[in-house]
């Protein structure tokens, strides 16, 4: 297995370091909002990088994925919908989990919260260690830490040392630093933001100190095999992660860092919940696409190239995949017969270049087209008679191996036993929609509608009453 490192620049070989199991922290979503697709592409190019550490290079995975439930967004928006932090991030927690789910994302092993107290106490124990390193100084009740103590400070962004501009992020705080390159890894909070106090003051955590420490803390300790997110992270986030977790320990955080590319809208627009150009799981859902079709699209691009979203690229998703299943309905039906051994030896190549491309760095695009030429072929041999009952399982067999990696056919399956809704269901359903709507729960209702969506059912909502269809 061969990965592209971004501390190094290089692909390099890869193998967990310890007993064949890797680990891996990959962050997860800020919960102000629903996620969007974009976040989701990178999201399903991890599912697609743990599924190929299990499936092709046969190693166990144990992974975290956390969710950043307190930071500057999370506290204004809960303030302004008048609803405590806790409970209005849990609604963003639990919409990521229905999409996660239409996308068959694999479950991780661990989805930790920021805000859990036993994460809030391993924070503060790094920022302890950090203080005891001379990393640390207090200004105005708040914590930061002084990157001039770190000479590597920049070796995964490559930013020289005093060029170092800071990003977005951290340009939004409002708090006094001694250097504009410092980070708050505790912040004094106001009269009425949350607030948690376990040992270094009253306050709350900075973004990047929950990683660095629920990596630690359920991962075992440095290092780690694999730390991944977004490109967008690589800086400030996964610098300052890397200062955190090597200042406190002495240790190489993380073996390896992966980042995975943005989608993009159509004009070049990166997709981003905070410029308002964002589509979600749900948006898609009620265009009539299936959860399938997206990821496909999501994933059929090479994780480290910029992905563009369009109606048009779903399009051809779902004919691709129809192109697919056709092929192996027809698989199916074939009775009778012998084993061809062109046949035999055409698969086994196959199972063997999927592979071979999946472990060069996820070249998912490399698979789909060895997957694609297998269609072709057996199309054909299926054309000319020379396919036999045994050749059609063995080339099913190899589709499932394809697909414990792509994860598409299984979710189309799965889609379309759920398309069997029961009339009284959807009946049901568009009665308490409209109970909803009728106390202006918007929310409610919208879920209702996205959920029907995702089983194959839409609604449509005309002068006389909501009628609804199968697609
Ligand atoms: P956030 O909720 O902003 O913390 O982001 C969650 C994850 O989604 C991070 O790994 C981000 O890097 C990633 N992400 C955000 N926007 C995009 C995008 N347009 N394309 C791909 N990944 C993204
Ligand atoms: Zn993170």
């Amino acid at each position: 297995m061969r990965l592209y490192n971004t501390l190094t620049r290089r692909e390099e070989p890869f193998t967990p370091s310890r007993d064949g199991t890797v680990r891996m922290y990959t962050c997860g979503l800020t919960v102000y909002a629903r996620g969007h697709i974009g976040n989701f592409r990178t999201f399903v190019a991890l599912d697609v990088l743990r599924r190929t550490l299990r499936h092709v290079a046969g190693f166990d995975v144990r992974q975290v994925m956390n969710f950043t439930d307190v930071d500057d967004r999370t506290i204004v928006e809960s303030r302004t919908a008048r609803v405590p932090l806790r409970e209005y991030t849990d609604r963003f927690i639990a919409a990521f989990r229905e999409d996660a789910a239409s996308l068959g994302l694999e479950p991780v092993e661990a989805y930790p919260r920021a805000t859990d107290e036993e994460n809030l106490r391993s924070m503060v124990e790094m920022i302890q260690a950090l203080e005891a390193n001379g990393h640390t100084y207090r200004s105005d009740g708040s914590v930061y830490f002084r990157i001039a103590t770190l000479p590597g400070y920049g070796k995964l962004a490559r930013l020289d040392h005093e060029g170092i501009k800071p990003g977005a992020r951290i340009d939004s705080d409002r708090y006094d630093k001694d250097d504009a390159r410092d980070f708050v890894l505790w912040k004094a909070t106001g009269p009425d933001e949350p607030t948690w106090d376990f040992g270094v003051g009253p306050g709350r955590p900075g973004w990047h100190i929950e990683c660095s420490a629920m990596a630690h803390r359920l991962l075992d300790g440095s290092p780690i095999d694999i730390h991944a997110g977004g490109v967008d992270l690589v800086f400030p986030h996964h610098e300052n992660e890397i200062a955190q977790s090597e200042g406190a320990s002495g240790e190489t955080f993380s073996r390896f860092w992966v980042h995975v590319e943005h989608l993009l809208l159509d004009e070049g627009a990166k997709m981003s919940k905070s410029l308002g150009n964002a589509f979600t799981v749900p948006d898609v859902l009620e265009r009539g696409y299936r959860a399938s079709a997206l990821r496909y699209a999501l994933l059929s691009v090479h994780y480290r190239k910029q992905l563009r979203f369009t109606w048009g690229g779903l399009d051809q998703a779902e004919e691709a995949l129809k192109r697919l299943t056709a092929c192996l309905a027809r698989l199916d039906a074939v009775r009778g017969g012998a084993a061809h051994p062109e046949v035999t030896a055409r698969v086994e190549a196959a199972r063997r270049d999927f592979d071979d491309r999946l472990a060069d760095d996820l070249n998912v695009p490399g698979g789909l087209g060895v997957m694609f030429e297998l269609v072709r072929y057996l199309n054909t041999a299926i054309d000319d008679g020379g396919l036999g009952e045994a050749d059609a399982r063995l080339a099913r067999a190899a589709f499932d191996g394809f697909d414990r990696v792509l994860g598409v056919i299984a979710l189309r399956g799965a889609e379309e036993t759920l398309a069997d809704v029961p009339v009284e269901e959807i009946e049901r359903l568009i009665a308490e929609r409209k109970a909803a709507r009728a106390r202006r729960d918007f929310a409610a209702a919208d879920r209702i509608r996205a959920d029907l969506a995702g089983r194959g059912i839409v609604l449509e909502d005309t002068p006389t009453g909501t009628r609804w269809q199968r697609q």
